[in-house]
């Protein structure tokens, strides 16, 4: 089943978002804080991904840092700029190879989660290290700071 989701003149439409990741992003993005039309599904059927999510965010073009932890939680969601209801743009984000201050580490006993020092994490294949603790995170666990 299609289901159709009302298209938007302006704004920024994230495809292909892990769907369990969906209602994430939309905190990461303060989408409560909008004023304009926001569209969310998610649990949608997907042959690429199994389940999916999409946002529709009408008259907000989302910034190149934004993008950046929306790939690092989602890798797989592709970020779409729209205007006058057509797609202008395909943003993808390639993710550094250290990323500073965007992930929380998961050891409890790490310097970064008692101390006011930013985060570091190498990108190493299918997981990020913690330049503190060497604690390695899969790609799926990763909690934002
Ligand atoms: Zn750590």
């Amino acid at each position: 089943m299609e289901l159709q989701i009302n298209a938007i003149e302006n704004g920024t439409v994230i495809d292909h978002i892990d769907s369990e990741k969906t209602l994430e992003i939309m905190n990461l993005l303060e989408l409560n804080k909008e004023q304009g039309t926001i569209m969310v599904a998610f649990n949608l059927e997907s042959k690429k991904q199994g389940k999916k999510g999409i946002i529709k965010i009408d008259g907000r073009i989302l910034k190149d840092e934004e993008i950046e932890k929306i790939s690092i939680l989602a890798p797989m969601a592709s970020i779409n700029i729209i205007k006058n209801y057509k797609v202008v743009e395909k943003k993808m984000v390639e993710i550094p190879d250290i990323i500073n201050d965007v992930i929380k580490c998961h050891n409890q006993k790490c310097v970064t989660n008692f101390e006011k020092v930013p985060t570091k994490f190498y990108k190493e294949g299918k997981k990020y290290r913690c330049a503190y603790c060497e604690t390695s995170i899969k790609k799926n666990n990763i909690i934002l700071k």
